[in-house]
Order: C-alpha cells, then sequence, then structure tokens
C-alpha cells in the first residue's frame, strides 16, 4: 500500500489519473490529509463512495499507532512512542514553550552514525522513515494531546541527511500553504555534520534552521565520540556552515553536549571559540544524558557556566540548554531501546 500522506498535490494529480479520478479531487484529498487530519477514506465525504473505496485499494492513510506515552511531571513533556506498520519503532517528543508546542521528530528508525553518546544508535539503522511517517508523528501528536504544533525540530532518532530525499519532501509538504503550513522558519534541521548533503540542502532555498551536532573543539575530540568525524573534519564542517549562512541568511546552531573530562573544558572552549570565530552562529550547550550502555557522564554545572561564559567572552553567542522531560527517558532513543530490549528478552 502506498503511503498517501507522502505525496505532494501534484503527485497526487498523476496518482488520481490511474484511478480515473477528476484532478481536481487532489486538492480535497490533500486538504483533508495535512488540515482536516483525516486518518481514513471514510472520513471524506465530499467524496463519492466508488472514489473512497479505490483510494483505500490503493493508498494507506492510517494514523501510527501509539504504543506509550510518557509525560512527565516536573514540565509535562509528553514522549511518544509510535509502532510503525511494519512493526519498527521511533519515539518523538512533544514539548511545550512559551512561544507555542514544539515536536522532536525521528527521520530514521534507529541510525548507522554510531555517535557513541547516543541511544538511538546502538542498535544501528532499521530504515529510512517515508516523509508521509515523518508527518503522522506531528498530526498523531496533536490529535492525541489536543494540540496545535507551531515548532518543529528533527531531533528524534536518525540523521536527517542520510534521509535527504524524503526530508526535503516532508519539509515542503509540512510548510506547503495549503497543507499544514508551518512556517519553513520554525523547522530546525539538527545533523552530525555530512558535508555534501549540507552544502546541497543549502542549495534547496529553504527558510529553516541547520543545527549541527559538533560536540568538540578539534578532531581529536570529535573523534573519539562521533565515528563520522573520521569521514569528515571539523573545518570541512564548519565551512559547510558558512556556505549555508551565505546560500540562506539564516545563522547556524551547534550542538554540544557537554560530557565531563572530555570535551568540557575552559581550554576546549577557547579552542573551540577560536574556530568559530566570524561565523554568523549561536551555540547550545547540553549536558549530556548519560545512556546506560556507555560510561560517559554529565559535565558539572559549574564547568558548564564556565565553557558557556568563556564562550561569550570570546564573542561566541551561547545558551546553555534548558532540560525537558529529565524524568521520562530524557536522552534520544531511550524509551524506543528499552521497549526493543524488553521485546527481544
Ligand atoms: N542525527 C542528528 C539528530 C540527532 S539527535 C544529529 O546528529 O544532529 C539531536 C541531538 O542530540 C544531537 O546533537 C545529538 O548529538 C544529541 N544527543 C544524542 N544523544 C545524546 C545524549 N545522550 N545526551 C545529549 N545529547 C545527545
Amino acid at each position: 500500500m502506498k503511503d498517501i500522506r507522502s505525496f505532494t498535490k501534484d503527485e497526487l494529480k498523476a496518482e488520481l489519473a490511474a484511478l480515473d479520478m477528476k484532478p481536481f479531487r487532489a486538492g480535497q484529498i490533500f486538504d483533508w490529509l495535512h488540515v482536516k487530519g483525516a486518518t481514513g477514506f471514510d472520513e471524506m465525504t465530499n467524496l463519492s463512495l466508488v472514489d473512497r473505496e479505490k483510494l483505500a485499494g490503493e493508498f494507506d492513510a492510517s494514523p501510527l499507532s501509539i504504543r506509550d506515552v510518557q509525560i512527565s511531571s516536573i514540565d509535562g513533556t509528553r514522549k511518544y512512542l509510535f509502532l510503525l506498520h511494519d512493526g519498527n519503532m521511533i519515539e518523538s517528543v512533544l514539548m511545550s514553550y512559551k512561544h507555542g508546542y514544539s515536536v522532536c521528530i525521528s527521520t530514521q528508525a534507529g541510525c548507522r552514525m554510531g555517535c557513541r553518546f547516543c541511544a538511538s544508535t546502538l542498535n544501528g539503522l532499521a530504515r529510512n522513515l517515508t516523509a508521509g511517517e515523518m508527518l503522522s508523528q506531528i498530526y498523531g501528536i496533536e490529535r492525541h494531546a489536543g494540540v496545535k504544533i507551531s515548532n518543529i525540530v528533527t531531533m528524534g532518532s536518525g540523521e536527517p541527511l542520510d534521509n535527504y530525499d524524503e526530508l526535503v519532501k516532508f519539509i515542503r509538504l509540512v510548510s506547503d500553504p495549503d497543507g499544514r503550513n508551518i512556517s519553513q522558519r520554525n523547522i530546525t534541521v539538527s545533523t552530525c555534520g555530512l558535508v555534501e548533503k549540507m552544502r546541497r540542502f543549502a542549495d534547496e532555498g529553504f527558510a529553516v534552521t541547520l543545527a549541527v551536532s559538533l560536540h568538540a573543539p578539534n578532531d581529536d575530540i570529535r573523534r573519539q565520540t562521533m565515528p563520522i568525524a573520521n569521514a569528515y573534519s571539523i573545518d570541512s564542517v564548519i565551512d559547510a556552515c558558512r556556505y549555508f549562512f551565505e546560500k540562506t541568511g539564516r545563522r547556524v546552531s551547534f550542538e554540544y553536549s557537554l560530557i565531563k573530562g572530555v570535551n568540557d573544558s575552559r581550554q576546549n572552549a577557547l579552542e573551540l571559540a577560536g574556530r568559530l570565530k566570524g561565523l554568523n552562529c549561536h551555540v547550545n550547550l547540553i549536558p549530556i544524558n548519560p545512556v546506560k550502555e556507555r560510561s560517559y557522564e554529565r559535565s558539572v554545572r559549574s564547568d558548564i557556566e564556565s565553557f558557556a561564559k568563556m564562550l561569550e567572552k570570546n564573542g561566541i553567542n551561547a545558551t546553555i540548554r534548558r532540560e525537558m522531560g529529565r524524568d521520562i527517558d530524557g536522552a534520544c532513543g531511550q524509551l524506543r531501546k528499552r521497549y526493543l530490549d524488553s521485546d527481544t528478552q
């Protein structure tokens, strides 16, 4: 069955022609799926019964099923575990901020980037998600929580740029003015730094924010925690960020997870500031979330604060990120991992 949420309006028109349906129906179906949030063809009451049956024979419009929801008693953050139609599982997170609701979606089931502090990669990559599955996380959460989402980050499981075509399609679909119409300015794509893909992505002309997971001030330290650093030097990643800024005029964000004794010294901060000098950017500092399979520990508060001060003193904007949902398997992939483990036991 084809995943109907993955089709753009033009693609839908072509699909409908093959079913002998009128092209204008594409707009109606698109509206049902992306504006009204329909989860089945029987809801599409302005289509004839015959058309609805034709569609149901060809396409899948069902929602993702929710396997588990954990709600933080600290800040109300909700973590969703979705079951995909083929039995794979993914996580998404709903966070509430002053400016609205933000959702963190997965772009792949699992991940093959191998970052040593990250739980999503422990079992490798299961498969890429379709654009429709990325949308279905958002629609499923909106329906379940009864909220409208205004911001999206791709910081769930997976490396978005390793699933390039579906990611690009997802951005087009979710920001389509005739669809869910979420502003591209409110979308953040987070990557571990796939240099060629970052450059290609800059050329797409999206107004999204690019967040790059740096986590180190130099190649030696980066290679200890991120295998991708063997393929791309930190300077080539930063050059690609410069290119992204030149092309889009959008300030780049860097993610820097602080690991005790690995990347959190004042000297590390100074080196990082030197590397980023002259680039229009912002550094988000995140105390690492310890994953039980790994021995990394989070930095102590005073080291985090002096790291941030050192960056600021050297002209680099930095924020210590407020942590959300610490009590509900906060770190990426932990909830899914727990389920995978219990399923195989
Ligand atoms: N593949 C994308 C998205 C990954 S998740 C990327 O690499 O950017 C989003 C962020 O969380 C990344 O910066 C990732 O490095 C970070 N992250 C993963 N596990 C973490 C952990 N245990 N503690 C803190 N940050 C973590």
